[in-house]
């Protein structure tokens, strides 16, 4: 069986204020964006829009920092979803 990922994390482009905490806390995972200069994965990701909210997906074996970086975030722009169970982590 292929292994598709365990967690789906998002980040909500347009919540996202660039205030850089994720970055700090998770560099291995986020950086700022050259498009938007806002936070982004460093690994292929996909972008969508959906009613005006674009938003930036990766799918993640393990979450590591993504965890506390999504934790800490003050605008609650990141989101986890965990993959097996359907719940909003
Ligand atoms: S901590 Fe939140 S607001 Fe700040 S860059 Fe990261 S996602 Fe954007």
């Amino acid at each position: 069986m292929i292994n598709v990922g365990n967690y789906l994390v998002e980040i909500d482009k347009t919540a996202c204020r660039s205030f850089g905490a994720c970055i700090e806390l998770c560099p291995q995972y986020f950086h700022f964006s050259d498009i938007d200069g806002k936070s982004s994965f460093k690994g292929s990701s996909t972008i969508s829009e959906k009613e005006g909210v674009v938003s930036e997906k990766i799918v993640l074996d393990e979450l590591g920092c993504v965890k506390n970086a999504t934790e800490t975030c003050p605008f609650k722009a990141i989101h986890i979803t965990d993959l097996k169970t359907g719940e909003k982590l």
